[in-house]
């Protein structure tokens, strides 16, 4: 265990790392940003990082918009803090409600707030079982989630998670969570197997689990567009067309959790645009305030809030909700930064450097070390390999992404590893020639490492 006086031996000394391995980090202490600067943020020795990870798929307008933090300062001098619960505002959180609405790829008609893309799965969980009761189906209480899907931490989001780390010695998944096949063509299709036929067999195994299951137990189904923390895992040909047919046949509601491809991440406001998803509620977060303040958000449907209504008539006050639910001053940020996305036409930009940035990423298909390198808009992959023609893995305690990333902060490059697979989900307002220095990073790292 570190010893001393430096911030690092106090760091060790008292504080619990999220997502962390809790024995390793004893020795080797955090690595401490003190400031951020565009898509660059900066350690306390003053080292640069470009950050191609957007902090946690969520800095979207980069580490230093002043606009925001103005937006924060008045917020915070008006009102800092009132609470939203039995039936009280204030303008920030009604505001931003009618925005987020109008925005909606589908026909929305209700906006409640969280504080964190967990919560608000969580609160998807609760909405489907609480408008199942109301529809007098009580017996609809399952529902499907995927292997590999990352819905978050709190015990039903993480138990809609599909990743073992998330399940083992937490002793989830907690009952009536399911979870169906993980669409990744590369790893999951059959020899030969097209995407479209691979998405039809992905489709025919969902329905013969809710057959199996028995259609009147099933609630809902919900999805990230593309699975981020999985392994940036974009869906195959035709996947939602075919399994949103499955779902309305059996009058499942459909939830899009959209808290990483939500605001232009995938080269539309929203991925449901991308791949025509046409939910009953989505999530979202992050980059909702460009993760300046934490807030997070469920949008229903009609269908789903006459639900909530009728049960609520019924049974009195809607007994959910979240002491900073709305709170005013990460409100107020969510609005500007939904602001500065119109005024700036951030979705415009995204679409003027996506080819640029998908070119750069699979620039490194050839390399000998990559098996399928993958991506939509300014999200991607690239997953590392041991024997690139059978697509055979390195083995697991060879922790050969581990060191791919290590290398790349060697570089001056924050990315993420998924087992083998490195990420890339850089700040939306990342310009060309950043996104050359952040492949050029990776680059170097990948030589190290070969
Ligand atoms: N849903 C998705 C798709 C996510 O990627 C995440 C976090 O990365 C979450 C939910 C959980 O969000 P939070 O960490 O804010 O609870």
């Amino acid at each position: 265990m570190l010893q001393g006086n430096s911030l690092a031996a106090r760091d060790v000394a008292s504080f619990i790392h999220p997502y962390t391995n809790l024995a390793t980090h004893l020795d080797k202490g955090p690595l401490v940003i003190e400031r951020g600067q565009g898509v660059f943020v900066y350690d306390d020795t003053g080292r640069d990082y470009l950050e191609g990870m957007a902090g946690l798929w969520c800095a979207s307008l980069g580490f230093s918009e002043p606009e925001l933090v103005e937006a924060a300062i008045r917020q915070m001098r008006a009102l800092p803090f009132y609470h939203t619960f039995t039936g009280k505002g204030h303008e920030p959180s009604i505001l931003l409600a009618e925005k987020l609405k109008a925005m909606m790829p589908f026909p929305a008609s209700k906006v409640f707030f969280a504080n964190s893309g967990s919560e608000a799965n969580d609160t998807q969980v609760k909405l489907a079982w609480y408008v199942m009761n109301a529809r007098g189906e009580p017996r609809r209480k399952k529902i499907i989630s995927r292997n590999k899907a990352y819905h978050g931490v709190t015990v039903a989001a993480a138990s809609l998670t599909g990743l073992p780390n998330n399940h083992r010695d937490f002793d989830l998944p907690i009952a009536n969570i399911l979870h169906t096949d993980c669409p990744h063509h590369y790893r999951f299709a059959e020899a030969g197997e097209t995407e479209e036929a691979f998405a039809s067999r992905l489709a025919d195994s969902l329905e013969a689990m809710i057959l199996r299951e028995g259609p009147e137990t099933i609630a809902a189904f919900i999805a990230e567009p593309v699975m981020g923390a999985g392994g940036v895992l974009t869906p195959p040909a035709t996947y939602f067309e075919k399994v949103q047919k499955v779902l309305s046949k059996y009058g499942i509601l459909l939830i899009d959790d959209e808290v990483i491809c939500g605001f232009g991440r995938t080269a539309n406001m929203f991925a449901a645009e991308t791949y025509g998803i046409t939910p009953n509620s989505m999530s979202v977060a992050k980059a909702l305030s460009s993760a300046y303040m934490p807030i997070s958000a469920v949008v229903v449907d009609q269908q789903m809030f006459d639900g909530m209504v009728e049960e609520s008539r019924k049974i009195g006050t809607f007994g959910h909700g979240y002491t900073y639910s709305g709170h005013p001053v990460a409100a107020a940020v969510a609005l500007r930064t939904l602001e500065l996305y119109e005024e700036r036409n951030i979705l415009g930009h995204v679409r003027d450097v996506t080819p640029h940035f998908q070119k750069r990423l699979r620039g490194f298909a050839d390399h000998p070390l990559v098996g399928e390198v993958r991506g939509v808009g300014l999200l991607g992959a690239i997953e590392l390999v041991a024997d690139k023609k059978s697509k055979r893995s390195f083995a697991p305690d060879k922790g050969v992404g581990t060191a791919a990333v290590a290398r790349a902060l060697d570089h001056g490059l924050i990315v993420r590893g998924i087992a083998d697979s490195i990420a890339f989900c850089p700040p939306l307002i990342i310009t060309q020639a950043e996104i050359d220095l952040m492949f050029d990073r990776f680059a170097m790292a990948l030589s190290d490492i070969e």
